[in-house]
């Protein structure tokens, strides 16, 4: 196979742990006889040094033009001041818009090797293995809102989440239809005892399953349960879909059950066209430039890609269980040792990477 992918490195740590990345496609390639073409264009704070804009229409045609996109993270102090022109976030909003990228993948998978690294206890996690969709262009982030002065002084200010059915049918088939590759059941998560948009949801996704996906074993749950039931039998949940705000929140909770931000990755796709893959980390400008960044999220992204957007499983699988005996192995990077503990770097840990992967 033949595929172009534009790499978009961006800030802080993002060179850094991409940059790692590539050495695992690379070493895919070789081994899997693919050919994989990659081009480097600027996103986020560089980008607004470089050339005035977070998302320079040179970035935006590169990947348009390609089968799949692998960021880094954008943003940090240098790029803070709240009264800048533009911020390298906006890079970031904008690709997502001109890509049409209306579904976030997040799965949250705990690893054996690094239960204790959780906050919560190893008996409730282990075997965490949930892939959420969050709706990533509608809801109450996009609807309209405003800020007017009332004449007692006081302010009021409103923001609307808007959805429409064809925006809910789009991401509800996708979600159902990865639940058929899974374990073939889907949790449906809304506010439809409040919410007029959340009725929206239950009706249409209701019919969808129905009617298209009647072998998937599919339930609702009331967001606010949600936020519970993950903290209290994670490994209940196979796919989860929900809208843009509710899986925003539920998301960052539940990454916290594998214990480190360093292994998630995450991949935001549209109905055709290229899909974006990055970690959910930052650009941690903290520890950018020491070279001890782990890696492993982004290389986890990259697999994601290999999956979502080429249609290469066996090569997708072969990351992951790469990954899962260096883990396995008891090799770390500092983020999942106690402090002062004994770590690998980012490029020693992805060295290992690449022994597991040639093994
Ligand atoms: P962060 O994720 O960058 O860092 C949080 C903490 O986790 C830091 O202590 C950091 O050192 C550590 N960390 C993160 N990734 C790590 C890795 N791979 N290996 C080891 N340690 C890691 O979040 P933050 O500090 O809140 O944000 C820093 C900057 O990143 C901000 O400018 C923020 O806006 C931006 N940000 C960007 C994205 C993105 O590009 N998608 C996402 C979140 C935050």
């Amino acid at each position: 196979m033949h595929s172009k992918i534009v790499l978009l490195p961006g800030d802080g740590i993002g060179p850094e742990v991409v940059g790692q990345a590539v050495r695992v496609l690379e070493a895919i390639a070789t081994q899997f006889k693919h050919v994989f073409d990659f081009s480097s264009h600027l996103i986020g704070g560089i980008a607004i040094d470089q050339t005035g804009d977070a998302l320079p229409e040179s970035t935006t045609a590169a990947c348009k033009g390609a089968d799949a996109i692998l960021l880094g993270a954008v943003g940090g102090p240098k790029w803070d001041d709240p009264n800048a022109k533009t911020r390298p976030e906006a890079g970031l909003l904008k690709i997502r818009k001109e890509l049409g990228l209306f579904a976030n993948l997040r799965p949250i998978v705990t690893f054996d090797e690094l239960l204790d690294s959780s906050p919560l206890k190893r008996h409730i996690i282990e075997g965490t293995d949930i892939l959420f969709f969050r709706e990533l262009t509608g809801g109450l982030y996009f609807g309209a809102s405003g800020l007017e002065e009332l004449p007692d002084g006081q302010q009021r200010a409103f923001s609307t989440a808007v959805y429409t059915t064809s925006e809910v049918e789009r991401i509800v088939r996708m979600a159902a239809a990865a639940a058929v590759k899974r374990r073939g059941k889907l949790t449906m998560v809304d506010k439809a005892n409040v919410l007029e948009a959340s009725r929206l949801w239950r009706r249409v996704s209701a019919r969808i399953m129905k009617e298209e996906f009647p072998t998937v074993e599919y339930d609702v749950v009331l967001v606010d349960s949600m936020a519970m039931h993950l903290l209290s039998r994670p490994t209940s949940f196979d796919v989860v879909v929900t809208s843009n705000m509710f899986g925003d929140i539920l998301t960052d909770e539940a990454s916290m059950l594998p214990g480190s931000l360093g292994m998630l990755p995450s991949a935001s796709l549209g109905s055709s066209g290229p899909g974006l893959y990055e970690p959910i980390h930052g650009s941690a400008p903290d520890i950018a430039g020491k070279g001890i960044a782990n890696p492993l999220a982004t290389i986890l992204a990259s697999a994601m890609l290999l999956r979502h957007s080429l249609g290469l499983e066996k090569e997708a699988l072969a990351i992951e269980s790469a990954v899962k005996k260096v883990l396995a192995a008891g090799h770390r990077t500092a983020d999942l040792v106690p402090r002062g503990a004994a770590s690998l770097g980012t490029i020693a840990i992805t060295d290992l990477v690449l022994q597991a992967l040639a093994a």
